[in-house]
């Protein structure tokens, strides 16, 4: 197959599309790690020399994607070596490039996901409020619901509709400052700014921002010094009538340890939920997925696979690119049976173990109460069990390490890490951890 020709040559232009594509190749979570803090510094002859704002975005890509850096460049028709050395002077900026003549430079920080855009949502009614308030605020942002808060549970579309309302505003406004920062992104900037005694950058820079998005804003639990210079951020911006847009996975009041003043000022704006999609939704979304991917999707099997996956739309996505893969590699039309088929390994594969039925286990078979367990109690008795059930948390349900801290009495999501690592090590070389854990497995996987 031919490429299509570059429509612009410069290298710069080559590297913003590498980006695109290392973005499609190694998924976001890979792309924020290791590529999207890279900026472009250079090219001469062969060599393409990026900034990176840390030795370890320097790294990280070569360590866990070796060539994909070039393997990209070669895609958008630049093949060339790569230097990517550690930033100077342009540390953790947001806005690098910018020159002392002040001209505004429409670079973004924290790229925004191509695809997730207004065109490729499904309004249905589980969310055509969220829907509604991101397009008014798209049209004018600053002007309504300021801040827009959306929350809901995992995979039903916060990021996807806050990145709609940055790439509107874009489109009515290229000169728009839009900045699409996970709540952990904007922690890490804060830290790396407080132990370099940038704040005072930090602060401008984050003052500059017109739409400024900030998703999955429960990490911002327990973090106080985060806490506090968000609030100023917050006041700062929103004083200046530029439009702040916060995610969550619940309402503010229920962020454990989020603080009273800025839990307040979330709730100064609009609220916004988004619930699980209904059935007529769910076709339309795999229909609508199915259109974008090219796809051949009868809509027996669309509404065979919304029947069977009725939680959210990642899943539900997941399952048809499962089915697409398996399709074109047998060379088989998607049929129903053929769907019933691989749906059938899919979700004998999905676990149906709840983070619930985990800790009723625990408490049963280490006799603690469930008081206890979810408590803020630390004794060894019940630390111990605590941290046997987070392990199993993540290994059995696949929840996030944030949604498990919550469940075990609203802990922090690095409690959970640390759990994890803990029990993970010690499994090891102790074998009778590894019988008991096997025990509770089995205890876990029949409980009714
Ligand atoms: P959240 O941030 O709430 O966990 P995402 O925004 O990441 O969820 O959505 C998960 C996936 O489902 C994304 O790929 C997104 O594009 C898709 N998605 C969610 N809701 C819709 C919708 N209404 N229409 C089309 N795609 C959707
Ligand atoms: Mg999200």
């Amino acid at each position: 197959m031919s490429r299509p020709a570059p429509i612009e040559d410069s290298p710069e232009h080559a590297w913003q599309r590498a980006r695109e594509i290392l973005l499609a190749r190694v998924g976001v979570e890979a792309f924020q790690a290791g590529v999207e803090s890279l900026r472009f510094a250079g090219m001469e002859s062969d060599l393409l020399r990026l900034l990176a704002p840390t030795t370890t975005t320097a790294s990280w890509m070569a360590l866990h994607h070796p060539g994909m850096l070039e393997d990209a460049m070669r895609s958008v028709g630049k093949p060339c070596r790569i230097s990517v050395v550690v930033a100077g002077r342009a540390q953790g900026e947001l806005f690098p490039g910018e020159g002392p003549t002040g001209k505004r430079r429409p670079i973004r920080f924290g790229a925004l996901v191509p695809r997730y855009t207004f065109a490729t949502f499904v309004v249905g009614a589980s969310n055509q409020f969220a829907n509604a308030a991101c397009k008014a605020v798209a049209a004018q942002p600053g002007h309504h619901y300021n801040p827009l808060f959306l929350y809901g549970g995992v995979g039903l579309g916060k990021t996807h509709l806050a990145n709609a309302i940055g790439h509107a505003t874009i489109e009515a406004n290229s000169d728009a400052r839009v900045a699409y920062v996970s709540a952990e992104a904007f922690m890490t900037q804060l830290i790396t700014a407080l132990r370099r005694d940038r704040m005072d950058e930090f602060k401008s820079t984050f003052r500059k921002i017109d739409v400024l998005i900030v998703d999955d804003v429960q990490f911002l639990a327990n973090r106080e010094r985060t806490q506090e210079e968000f609030f100023h951020t917050f006041n700062a911006l929103h004083e200046a009538h530029r439009q702040i847009i916060l995610t969550s996975d619940t309402v503010p009041k229920d962020i454990p340890g989020l603080e009273e003043r800025l839990r307040n000022r979330f709730e100064w704006g609009l609220i916004a939920d988004l619930q699980p999609p209904d059935m007529e939704t769910r076709v339309a979304i795999l229909e609508k997925k199915a259109e974008i991917d090219g796809l051949d999707l009868p809509r027996e099997v669309a509404i065979h696979l919304a029947s069977k996956i009725d939680s959210n739309v990642r899943e539900l996505e997941g399952c048809l690119t499962r089915l697409s893969a398996f399709a074109s590699l047998s060379k088989t039309a998607i049929t129903v049976d053929f769907a019933r088929q691989v749906l059938h390994e899919l979700l004998r594969d999905r676990s149906t173990v709840s983070i619930d039925t985990i800790q009723r286990v625990i408490c049963e078979f280490y006799d603690v109460r469930l008081n206890d367990l979810l408590s803020k109690k630390r004794t060894r008795n019940i630390s111990f069990p605590r941290q046997i059930g987070m392990y199993l948390s993540r290994k059995l349900t696949g929840e996030s390490f944030p949604a498990i801290g919550g469940r075990f009495g609203g802990r922090d999501h690095s409690t959970v890490i640390h759990a994890n690592n803990t029990i993970e090590r010690r499994l090891k070389d102790d074998q009778r951890l590894r019988s008991s854990i096997d025990e509770l497995q089995r205890l876990v996987n029949t409980k009714p």
